[in-house]
């Protein structure tokens, strides 16, 4: 079959606003509450020359006890083990986060290969800075992007499409 690529990352990173650009509409729910998208969504994406399925998660928020968070989680775990690829998101506007070094560290116990990408870097020259400071997660290079305003896109998809 083809290739599988999983968007994971906490909530509110901007998951579902990459998903829905690349699937080519409005099917996953984007909203400003976190983790709003609460089961996994699929999307067949093409690039170049290459087909793959994308699936959109709801979003790790490690160690959290509530419910629906821990089942967030539980979802975005069965979507790491599916993927062959993961796109793991983070936020520059909000820096470098203690969870987010804890996906990490969950990343990496999957062996699966990473593309880290930085979203919300809506201005490539004023963020670059921030964008660096991502390579302290120990994953790789941090490839910047803006889901919103359709930037580095291609960048990104020339990364995850090295690994099939
Ligand atoms: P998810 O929880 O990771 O799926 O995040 P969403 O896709 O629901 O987005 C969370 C919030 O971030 C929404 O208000 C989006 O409009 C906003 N957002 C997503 N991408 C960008 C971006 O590239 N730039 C900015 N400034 N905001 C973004
Ligand atoms: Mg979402």
């Amino acid at each position: 079959g083809k290739p599988v690529v999983a968007v994971v990352g906490r909530p509110n990173v901007g998951k579902s606003t990459l998903f829905n650009m690349l699937a080519g509409q409005r099917i996953s729910i984007v909203k400003d509450t976190p983790g709003i998208t609460r089961d996994r969504i699929y999307a067949d994406v093409s690039w170049l020359d290459r087909s793959f399925t994308l699936i959109d998660t709801g979003g790790i928020e490690p160690d959290s006890s509530d419910v629906i968070l821990s089942q967030m989680r539980e979802q975005a775990e069965i979507a790491i083990n599916t993927a062959d690829v993961i796109l793991f998101m983070v936020d520059v506007k909000q820096g470098l986060v203690d969870s987010d070094a804890k996906v990490a560290d969950m990343l990496r116990r999957s062996r699966k290969p990473v593309v880290l990408v930085v979203n919300k870097v809506d201005n490539f020259e004023k963020y670059m800075a921030d964008v660096y400071e991502f390579y302290n997660l120990g994953i790789g290079e941090p490839i910047p992007i803006s889901a919103a305003n359709q930037m580095g896109i291609g960048d990104m998809l020339d990364e995850v499409i090295k690994y099939f």
